[in-house]
Protein backbone atom coordinates (compact mmCIF):
# COMPACT_ATOMS: atom_id res chain seq x y z
CA UNK A 1 0.00 0.00 0.00
CA UNK A 2 1.64 3.34 -1.08
CA UNK A 3 1.98 4.95 2.61
CA UNK A 4 -0.24 7.76 3.65
CA UNK A 5 1.72 10.07 6.01
CA UNK A 6 1.52 9.67 10.29
CA UNK A 7 -1.32 11.43 11.70
CA UNK A 8 -2.81 12.09 14.94
CA UNK A 9 -5.44 13.98 16.35
CA UNK A 10 -5.56 16.45 19.42
CA UNK A 11 -7.89 16.25 22.15
CA UNK A 12 -8.80 19.00 24.88
CA UNK A 13 -11.31 19.21 27.32
CA UNK A 14 -13.03 22.28 27.90
CA UNK A 15 -13.57 23.69 31.61
CA UNK A 16 -13.32 26.93 33.06
CA UNK A 17 -11.86 28.23 36.86
CA UNK A 18 -15.13 29.04 38.46
CA UNK A 19 -15.31 25.86 40.93
CA UNK A 20 -11.29 25.97 41.83
CA UNK A 21 -8.20 24.48 40.99
CA UNK A 22 -9.13 20.83 42.60
CA UNK A 23 -11.96 20.54 40.00
CA UNK A 24 -9.54 21.66 37.25
CA UNK A 25 -6.80 18.75 38.49
CA UNK A 26 -9.53 16.31 38.76
CA UNK A 27 -11.23 17.52 34.51
CA UNK A 28 -7.46 17.15 33.49
CA UNK A 29 -7.03 13.22 35.41
CA UNK A 30 -10.79 12.13 33.63
CA UNK A 31 -9.51 13.49 30.41
CA UNK A 32 -6.32 11.83 30.34
CA UNK A 33 -7.88 8.57 31.49
CA UNK A 34 -10.35 8.94 28.60
CA UNK A 35 -7.22 9.96 26.00
CA UNK A 36 -5.31 6.96 27.57
CA UNK A 37 -8.35 4.45 27.15
CA UNK A 38 -9.28 5.69 23.44
CA UNK A 39 -5.73 4.36 22.53
CA UNK A 40 -5.63 1.28 24.15
CA UNK A 41 -9.16 0.02 23.18
CA UNK A 42 -7.66 -1.11 19.82
CA UNK A 43 -10.90 0.73 18.31
CA UNK A 44 -8.99 4.03 16.64
CA UNK A 45 -6.83 3.94 13.51
CA UNK A 46 -5.10 6.87 14.46
CA UNK A 47 -3.78 8.07 17.83
CA UNK A 48 -5.34 10.48 19.97
CA UNK A 49 -2.89 13.19 22.12
CA UNK A 50 -4.55 14.89 24.95
CA UNK A 51 -3.53 18.93 24.97
CA UNK A 52 -4.72 19.55 28.06
CA UNK A 53 -7.71 21.47 29.74
CA UNK A 54 -8.54 24.86 28.02
CA UNK A 55 -9.93 27.64 30.40
CA UNK A 56 -9.43 30.91 28.37
CA UNK A 57 -9.67 32.49 24.92
CA UNK A 58 -6.22 32.74 24.72
CA UNK A 59 -5.05 29.28 25.35
CA UNK A 60 -7.93 27.97 22.90
CA UNK A 61 -7.29 30.17 20.14
CA UNK A 62 -2.88 29.41 20.68
CA UNK A 63 -4.25 25.62 20.80
CA UNK A 64 -6.05 26.36 17.58
CA UNK A 65 -3.54 27.86 15.49
CA UNK A 66 -0.81 24.90 16.59
CA UNK A 67 -3.27 22.61 15.50
CA UNK A 68 -3.39 24.36 11.94
CA UNK A 69 0.63 24.83 11.45
CA UNK A 70 1.60 20.94 12.62
CA UNK A 71 1.31 19.21 9.73
CA UNK A 72 0.97 15.78 11.55
CA UNK A 73 -2.27 16.64 13.24
CA UNK A 74 -5.27 15.76 11.42
CA UNK A 75 -7.83 17.05 13.60
CA UNK A 76 -9.32 18.39 17.03
CA UNK A 77 -11.64 16.21 19.53
CA UNK A 78 -13.21 18.56 22.14
CA UNK A 79 -14.83 17.41 25.45
CA UNK A 80 -17.16 19.56 27.48
CA UNK A 81 -16.61 17.63 31.03
CA UNK A 82 -17.33 21.17 32.79
CA UNK A 83 -19.73 23.85 31.30
CA UNK A 84 -16.79 26.02 29.15
CA UNK A 85 -18.49 29.32 28.40
CA UNK A 86 -18.78 29.55 24.79
CA UNK A 87 -17.68 33.17 24.00
CA UNK A 88 -14.15 31.71 24.94
CA UNK A 89 -14.01 29.53 22.20
CA UNK A 90 -14.86 32.26 19.35
CA UNK A 91 -11.24 32.77 18.00
CA UNK A 92 -10.20 30.11 18.06
CA UNK A 93 -12.93 27.99 16.41
CA UNK A 94 -12.76 30.24 13.54
CA UNK A 95 -9.10 30.13 13.00
CA UNK A 96 -9.37 26.36 12.90
CA UNK A 97 -8.35 25.06 9.59
CA UNK A 98 -8.63 21.31 10.08
CA UNK A 99 -11.79 19.01 11.05
CA UNK A 100 -13.53 18.90 14.44
CA UNK A 101 -14.98 16.64 16.36
CA UNK A 102 -17.17 17.47 19.30
CA UNK A 103 -17.13 14.13 21.73
CA UNK A 104 -20.61 14.70 23.68
CA UNK A 105 -19.67 12.61 26.05
CA UNK A 106 -19.96 12.23 30.16
CA UNK A 107 -16.89 10.56 32.06
CA UNK A 108 -19.36 8.30 34.31
CA UNK A 109 -22.01 6.36 31.87
CA UNK A 110 -25.13 6.55 35.20
CA UNK A 111 -26.30 8.81 37.48
CA UNK A 112 -24.39 8.12 40.58
CA UNK A 113 -28.03 8.34 42.85
CA UNK A 114 -26.74 7.36 46.39
CA UNK A 115 -23.40 9.51 46.49
CA UNK A 116 -24.12 12.40 43.85
CA UNK A 117 -23.99 16.12 44.99
CA UNK A 118 -23.12 19.31 43.82
CA UNK A 119 -19.35 18.74 44.04
CA UNK A 120 -20.19 15.66 41.34
CA UNK A 121 -22.65 18.49 39.73
CA UNK A 122 -19.75 21.00 39.76
CA UNK A 123 -17.35 18.54 37.89
CA UNK A 124 -19.56 16.68 35.49
CA UNK A 125 -21.50 19.26 33.73
CA UNK A 126 -21.31 17.80 29.86
CA UNK A 127 -25.06 17.14 30.26
CA UNK A 128 -25.84 21.04 29.42
CA UNK A 129 -21.68 22.07 28.73
CA UNK A 130 -22.47 20.56 25.33
CA UNK A 131 -25.16 22.47 24.53
CA UNK A 132 -23.36 25.75 25.53
CA UNK A 133 -20.55 24.49 23.22
CA UNK A 134 -22.48 22.79 20.31
CA UNK A 135 -24.72 26.88 19.78
CA UNK A 136 -21.48 28.65 19.27
CA UNK A 137 -20.56 25.62 16.61
CA UNK A 138 -23.69 26.01 14.98
CA UNK A 139 -23.84 29.77 14.79
CA UNK A 140 -20.45 29.82 13.42
CA UNK A 141 -21.68 27.26 11.09
CA UNK A 142 -18.48 25.00 11.62
CA UNK A 143 -20.38 21.98 10.54
CA UNK A 144 -18.29 19.91 12.61
CA UNK A 145 -18.78 16.19 13.36
CA UNK A 146 -20.95 15.58 16.99
CA UNK A 147 -20.36 11.61 18.29
CA UNK A 148 -23.08 11.52 21.40
CA UNK A 149 -22.69 8.89 23.57
CA UNK A 150 -20.47 7.02 26.47
CA UNK A 151 -16.77 7.09 25.31
CA UNK A 152 -16.32 3.28 26.31
CA UNK A 153 -19.04 1.60 23.93
CA UNK A 154 -17.96 0.15 20.83
CA UNK A 155 -20.50 1.92 18.75
CA UNK A 156 -19.16 5.28 19.87
CA UNK A 157 -15.18 4.47 19.44
CA UNK A 158 -16.17 3.12 16.51
CA UNK A 159 -18.14 6.55 15.27
CA UNK A 160 -14.88 8.30 16.37
CA UNK A 161 -12.66 5.92 14.15
CA UNK A 162 -14.71 6.15 11.17
CA UNK A 163 -14.58 9.68 11.65
CA UNK A 164 -10.52 9.87 12.26
CA UNK A 165 -10.31 8.02 8.77
CA UNK A 166 -12.34 11.00 6.91
CA UNK A 167 -10.30 13.54 8.43
CA UNK A 168 -7.11 12.21 7.50
CA UNK A 169 -8.41 11.53 4.04
CA UNK A 170 -9.60 15.06 4.06
CA UNK A 171 -5.85 16.44 4.90
CA UNK A 172 -4.40 14.23 1.92
CA UNK A 173 -6.85 15.32 -0.47
CA UNK A 174 -4.84 18.79 -0.58
CA UNK A 175 -1.75 16.52 -1.51
CA UNK A 176 -3.48 13.99 -4.41
CA UNK A 177 -1.58 14.18 -7.38
CA UNK A 178 -3.47 12.88 -10.48
CA UNK A 179 -1.09 12.08 -13.38
CA UNK A 180 -2.62 11.94 -17.03
CA UNK A 181 -1.44 10.06 -19.31
CA UNK A 182 -3.72 11.57 -22.49
CA UNK A 183 -6.46 13.55 -22.33
CA UNK A 184 -10.03 12.22 -21.77
CA UNK A 185 -11.95 9.90 -24.15
CA UNK A 186 -13.19 12.57 -27.20
CA UNK A 187 -16.49 13.33 -27.09
CA UNK A 188 -17.34 11.85 -23.74
CA UNK A 189 -18.85 14.85 -21.36
CA UNK A 190 -19.47 13.27 -18.00
CA UNK A 191 -15.27 12.93 -17.47
CA UNK A 192 -14.55 16.53 -18.01
CA UNK A 193 -14.02 19.04 -15.44
CA UNK A 194 -12.52 22.03 -14.18
CA UNK A 195 -8.88 21.64 -12.92
CA UNK A 196 -8.54 24.74 -10.98
CA UNK A 197 -11.70 24.28 -9.65
CA UNK A 198 -10.91 20.97 -8.78
CA UNK A 199 -7.19 21.97 -7.09
CA UNK A 200 -9.63 25.09 -5.04
CA UNK A 201 -12.29 22.78 -3.62
CA UNK A 202 -10.71 19.41 -3.18
CA UNK A 203 -6.72 20.18 -3.34
CA UNK A 204 -6.44 17.53 -6.17
CA UNK A 205 -3.18 18.56 -8.72
CA UNK A 206 -4.06 17.12 -11.92
CA UNK A 207 -1.00 17.14 -14.78
CA UNK A 208 -0.86 16.28 -18.26
CA UNK A 209 1.61 14.33 -19.82
CA UNK A 210 1.92 12.97 -22.73
CA UNK A 211 1.93 9.30 -23.51
CA UNK A 212 5.94 9.81 -25.14
CA UNK A 213 7.14 10.41 -21.68
CA UNK A 214 5.62 7.32 -20.57
CA UNK A 215 6.78 5.13 -23.16
CA UNK A 216 10.64 6.35 -22.53
CA UNK A 217 9.93 5.61 -19.09
CA UNK A 218 8.56 1.86 -19.44
CA UNK A 219 11.60 0.98 -22.39
CA UNK A 220 13.85 1.53 -19.93
CA UNK A 221 12.46 -1.33 -17.81
CA UNK A 222 15.07 -3.78 -17.14
CA UNK A 223 14.45 -7.30 -17.87
CA UNK A 224 15.31 -8.43 -14.21
CA UNK A 225 12.92 -6.03 -12.78
CA UNK A 226 10.20 -8.05 -15.10
CA UNK A 227 11.07 -11.20 -13.93
CA UNK A 228 10.95 -10.43 -10.06
CA UNK A 229 7.35 -8.48 -10.69
CA UNK A 230 7.11 -12.13 -13.06
CA UNK A 231 7.75 -14.68 -9.86
CA UNK A 232 6.00 -12.41 -7.13
CA UNK A 233 2.75 -12.88 -9.75
CA UNK A 234 2.72 -16.26 -10.35
CA UNK A 235 2.99 -16.72 -6.06
CA UNK A 236 -0.03 -14.11 -5.91
CA UNK A 237 -2.46 -15.34 -8.60
CA UNK A 238 -3.39 -18.50 -10.83
CA UNK A 239 -1.56 -17.82 -14.52
CA UNK A 240 -4.35 -19.19 -17.15
CA UNK A 241 -2.41 -19.12 -20.65
CA UNK A 242 -6.07 -20.84 -22.20
CA UNK A 243 -5.76 -20.98 -25.92
CA UNK A 244 -3.04 -18.82 -26.27
CA UNK A 245 0.72 -20.03 -27.05
CA UNK A 246 3.23 -20.13 -23.94
CA UNK A 247 5.07 -17.58 -25.42
CA UNK A 248 2.49 -15.51 -26.52
CA UNK A 249 0.93 -15.52 -23.13
CA UNK A 250 4.01 -14.85 -21.05
CA UNK A 251 5.31 -12.20 -24.13
CA UNK A 252 1.68 -9.95 -22.90
CA UNK A 253 2.21 -11.04 -19.07
CA UNK A 254 5.61 -9.79 -19.01
CA UNK A 255 4.74 -6.83 -20.91
CA UNK A 256 2.51 -5.53 -18.49
CA UNK A 257 4.73 -6.09 -15.84
CA UNK A 258 7.48 -3.45 -18.10
CA UNK A 259 4.00 -1.00 -17.96
CA UNK A 260 3.38 -1.68 -14.27
CA UNK A 261 6.84 -1.29 -13.43
CA UNK A 262 7.04 2.15 -15.90
CA UNK A 263 4.20 3.40 -14.67
CA UNK A 264 5.56 3.03 -11.28
CA UNK A 265 8.57 4.59 -11.27
CA UNK A 266 7.35 7.70 -13.40
CA UNK A 267 4.15 8.31 -10.99
CA UNK A 268 6.33 8.02 -7.30
CA UNK A 269 9.30 10.11 -9.55
CA UNK A 270 6.49 13.27 -9.88
CA UNK A 271 5.24 12.30 -6.47
CA UNK A 272 1.73 11.37 -8.13
CA UNK A 273 -0.85 8.72 -6.38
CA UNK A 274 -3.45 8.55 -9.45
CA UNK A 275 -3.02 8.45 -12.48
CA UNK A 276 -5.53 7.76 -15.87
CA UNK A 277 -5.02 5.94 -19.57
CA UNK A 278 -6.87 6.52 -22.70
CA UNK A 279 -7.22 3.53 -25.18
CA UNK A 280 -7.61 6.19 -27.51
CA UNK A 281 -4.14 7.55 -26.74
CA UNK A 282 -1.52 4.98 -26.71
CA UNK A 283 1.26 6.62 -29.28
CA UNK A 284 4.41 3.64 -28.42
CA UNK A 285 2.36 1.85 -26.00
CA UNK A 286 2.05 -2.17 -27.35
CA UNK A 287 -1.13 -2.74 -25.18
CA UNK A 288 -3.68 -0.83 -22.90
CA UNK A 289 -2.63 -1.04 -19.26
CA UNK A 290 -4.71 -4.04 -17.77
CA UNK A 291 -2.79 -6.11 -15.66
CA UNK A 292 -0.54 -3.18 -14.75
CA UNK A 293 -3.13 -0.91 -13.74
CA UNK A 294 -4.54 -3.16 -11.86
CA UNK A 295 -1.24 -4.07 -10.24
CA UNK A 296 -1.68 -0.93 -9.39
CA UNK A 297 -4.56 -0.27 -7.96
CA UNK A 298 -3.97 -3.24 -5.80
CA UNK A 299 -0.87 -1.18 -4.38
CA UNK A 300 -3.68 2.02 -3.32
CA UNK A 301 -2.82 4.06 -6.46
CA UNK A 302 -6.35 5.29 -7.60
CA UNK A 303 -6.76 5.29 -11.38
CA UNK A 304 -9.28 6.28 -14.09
CA UNK A 305 -9.97 5.54 -17.59
CA UNK A 306 -10.70 6.54 -20.83
CA UNK A 307 -9.03 9.95 -19.18
CA UNK A 308 -11.05 9.96 -16.20
CA UNK A 309 -9.00 12.07 -13.49
CA UNK A 310 -11.94 12.92 -11.34
CA UNK A 311 -12.90 9.06 -10.84
CA UNK A 312 -8.62 8.57 -10.49
CA UNK A 313 -8.74 11.26 -7.84
CA UNK A 314 -11.68 10.17 -5.73
CA UNK A 315 -10.50 6.62 -5.83
CA UNK A 316 -7.29 7.73 -4.25
CA UNK A 317 -8.99 9.74 -1.86
CA UNK A 318 -11.58 7.31 -0.73
CA UNK A 319 -9.07 4.53 -0.66
CA UNK A 320 -6.79 6.75 1.89
CA UNK A 321 -10.21 7.01 3.96
CA UNK A 322 -10.53 3.27 3.56
CA UNK A 323 -6.60 1.74 4.54
CA UNK A 324 -6.81 0.32 0.47
CA UNK A 325 -9.34 -2.24 2.14
CA UNK A 326 -11.45 -3.38 -1.21
CA UNK A 327 -12.44 0.24 -2.33
CA UNK A 328 -12.29 0.05 -6.45
CA UNK A 329 -12.78 1.60 -9.49
CA UNK A 330 -15.61 0.33 -10.88
CA UNK A 331 -17.76 1.08 -13.99
CA UNK A 332 -21.82 0.24 -14.56
CA UNK A 333 -21.66 -2.19 -17.51
CA UNK A 334 -24.60 -3.80 -18.13
CA UNK A 335 -28.03 -4.41 -16.47
CA UNK A 336 -30.56 -7.38 -15.37
CA UNK A 337 -33.80 -5.84 -15.49
CA UNK A 338 -35.58 -8.72 -14.80
CA UNK A 339 -38.49 -8.25 -12.16
CA UNK A 340 -36.80 -9.99 -8.76
CA UNK A 341 -33.27 -10.14 -9.91
CA UNK A 342 -32.66 -6.48 -10.25
CA UNK A 343 -29.09 -5.28 -10.51
CA UNK A 344 -26.18 -3.76 -11.96
CA UNK A 345 -23.20 -5.71 -13.45
CA UNK A 346 -20.29 -3.32 -12.90
CA UNK A 347 -16.52 -4.23 -14.64
CA UNK A 348 -14.73 -2.55 -17.16
CA UNK A 349 -13.26 -3.74 -19.97
CA UNK A 350 -9.76 -4.46 -17.69
CA UNK A 351 -9.06 -2.33 -15.28
CA UNK A 352 -10.80 -3.73 -12.16
CA UNK A 353 -9.44 -3.61 -9.10
CA UNK A 354 -7.93 -7.22 -7.49
CA UNK A 355 -9.05 -6.21 -4.14
CA UNK A 356 -12.71 -6.83 -4.34
CA UNK A 357 -11.65 -10.30 -5.57
CA UNK A 358 -13.66 -13.18 -3.62
CA UNK A 359 -11.93 -16.49 -5.54
CA UNK A 360 -7.92 -15.97 -6.52
CA UNK A 361 -7.93 -13.91 -9.55
CA UNK A 362 -6.52 -15.65 -12.50
CA UNK A 363 -4.11 -13.92 -15.33
CA UNK A 364 -5.39 -14.16 -18.61
CA UNK A 365 -4.72 -12.95 -21.85
CA UNK A 366 -7.65 -12.40 -24.69
CA UNK A 367 -8.50 -9.83 -27.63
CA UNK A 368 -9.65 -6.06 -26.88
CA UNK A 369 -11.71 -5.01 -29.63
CA UNK A 370 -11.07 -1.33 -29.20
CA UNK A 371 -7.48 0.78 -28.96
CA UNK A 372 -6.05 -1.65 -31.69
CA UNK A 373 -3.32 -2.68 -30.23
CA UNK A 374 -1.52 -6.28 -28.93
CA UNK A 375 -3.55 -8.82 -26.73
CA UNK A 376 -3.61 -7.48 -23.55
CA UNK A 377 -3.37 -9.36 -20.20
CA UNK A 378 -5.64 -9.25 -17.33
CA UNK A 379 -6.74 -10.16 -13.72
CA UNK A 380 -10.16 -12.05 -14.05
CA UNK A 381 -11.97 -12.80 -10.78
CA UNK A 382 -15.22 -12.72 -9.15
CA UNK A 383 -16.44 -9.99 -7.08
CA UNK A 384 -17.31 -10.14 -3.04
CA UNK A 385 -20.58 -10.01 -1.40
CA UNK A 386 -21.78 -7.25 1.35
CA UNK A 387 -23.05 -4.23 1.80
CA UNK A 388 -20.69 -1.19 -0.13
CA UNK A 389 -21.23 2.24 -0.43
CA UNK A 390 -21.17 3.26 -4.48
CA UNK A 391 -20.00 7.16 -5.61
CA UNK A 392 -19.11 9.09 -8.05
CA UNK A 393 -17.97 13.14 -8.69
CA UNK A 394 -19.76 15.58 -11.33
CA UNK A 395 -18.89 18.59 -12.25
CA UNK A 396 -21.38 21.45 -13.22
CA UNK A 397 -21.17 25.12 -13.68
CA UNK A 398 -22.05 25.58 -10.05
CA UNK A 399 -19.39 22.91 -8.50
CA UNK A 400 -18.59 19.68 -7.75
CA UNK A 401 -20.87 17.05 -7.12
CA UNK A 402 -20.86 13.69 -4.65
CA UNK A 403 -23.58 11.20 -5.94
CA UNK A 404 -23.81 8.26 -3.85
CA UNK A 405 -26.04 5.12 -2.67
CA UNK A 406 -25.57 2.37 -0.17
CA UNK A 407 -25.99 -0.75 -2.14
CA UNK A 408 -26.06 -4.70 -1.58
CA UNK A 409 -23.45 -6.77 -3.91
CA UNK A 410 -23.21 -10.09 -4.86
CA UNK A 411 -21.48 -12.53 -7.18
CA UNK A 412 -23.22 -12.98 -10.95
CA UNK A 413 -25.38 -15.14 -11.12
CA UNK A 414 -23.77 -17.51 -13.43
CA UNK A 415 -19.94 -17.37 -15.45
CA UNK A 416 -19.42 -15.27 -18.60
CA UNK A 417 -17.24 -17.47 -20.72
CA UNK A 418 -17.07 -14.95 -23.50
CA UNK A 419 -16.36 -12.26 -21.72
CA UNK A 420 -13.42 -12.68 -20.01
CA UNK A 421 -13.20 -9.33 -17.11
CA UNK A 422 -13.45 -8.95 -13.53
CA UNK A 423 -16.79 -8.38 -12.71
CA UNK A 424 -18.93 -7.44 -9.29
CA UNK A 425 -22.80 -7.48 -9.31
CA UNK A 426 -24.78 -5.01 -7.06
CA UNK A 427 -27.95 -3.10 -6.64
CA UNK A 428 -28.69 0.02 -4.92
CA UNK A 429 -30.39 -0.50 -1.55
CA UNK A 430 -33.68 2.00 -2.61
CA UNK A 431 -33.94 -0.64 -5.47
CA UNK A 432 -32.48 -0.68 -9.08
CA UNK A 433 -34.88 1.78 -10.51
CA UNK A 434 -35.41 4.39 -7.74
CA UNK A 435 -31.49 4.18 -6.99
CA UNK A 436 -30.46 4.20 -10.56
CA UNK A 437 -33.02 7.50 -12.00
CA UNK A 438 -32.04 9.64 -8.52
CA UNK A 439 -28.47 8.82 -9.69
CA UNK A 440 -29.23 9.87 -13.44
CA UNK A 441 -31.64 12.70 -12.61
CA UNK A 442 -28.92 14.21 -10.21
CA UNK A 443 -26.22 13.51 -13.10
CA UNK A 444 -23.68 10.90 -11.40
CA UNK A 445 -21.51 9.14 -14.29
CA UNK A 446 -21.18 5.64 -15.13
CA UNK A 447 -17.53 5.53 -13.36
CA UNK A 448 -17.73 4.49 -9.92
CA UNK A 449 -15.46 3.85 -6.93
CA UNK A 450 -17.01 1.10 -5.07
CA UNK A 451 -16.15 0.53 -1.41
CA UNK A 452 -17.23 -2.67 0.79
CA UNK A 453 -14.98 -0.57 3.51
CA UNK A 454 -16.60 2.66 3.84
CA UNK A 455 -20.02 3.63 5.20
CA UNK A 456 -22.64 6.07 3.36
CA UNK A 457 -22.30 8.69 6.54
CA UNK A 458 -18.44 9.06 6.12
CA UNK A 459 -19.25 9.72 2.50
CA UNK A 460 -21.73 12.27 3.96
CA UNK A 461 -19.05 13.78 6.28
CA UNK A 462 -16.49 13.62 3.75
CA UNK A 463 -18.67 15.88 1.49
CA UNK A 464 -19.25 18.16 4.55
CA UNK A 465 -15.42 18.87 5.19
CA UNK A 466 -14.87 19.30 2.01
CA UNK A 467 -17.58 21.49 1.32
CA UNK A 468 -18.93 19.63 -1.43
CA UNK A 469 -22.58 19.02 -2.98
CA UNK A 470 -24.19 15.42 -2.09
CA UNK A 471 -26.74 13.78 -3.32
CA UNK A 472 -27.45 10.75 -1.60
CA UNK A 473 -30.13 8.23 -2.59
CA UNK A 474 -31.04 6.17 0.67
MN1 LIG B 1 -15.00 3.31 -18.73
Amino acid sequence: MLPVKEYEFWFVAGSQHLYGEEQLRNVARDAEDIVDRLNASGSLPYKVVLKGVMTTADSITQFMKDVNYNDHVAGVITWMHTFSPAKNWIRGTMLLQKPLLHLATQYLNTIPYDTIDFDYMNLNQSAHGDREYGYLNARLNIKNKIVYGYWGDADVQQEIAQWQDVAVAYNESFRIKVCRFGDTMRNVAVTEGDKVEAQIRMGWTVDYYAVGDLVATINAVEEAAIDAEYAKLQQEYTLTPGDNTPEKFEHSVRYQLKEYIGIKRFLDKGGYTAFCTNFEDLWGLDQLPGLASQLLMRDGYGFGAEGDWKTAALGRLLKIMAHNDRTVFMEDYTLDLRKGHEAILGAHMLEVDPSIASDKPRVEVHPLDIGDKEDPARLVFTGSEGDAVDVTVSDFRQGFRLISYPVTCRKPEAETPNLPVAKQLWTPKVGLKEGATQWIQAGGGHHTVLSFRLTEEQIHDLAVMLGMELVEIC
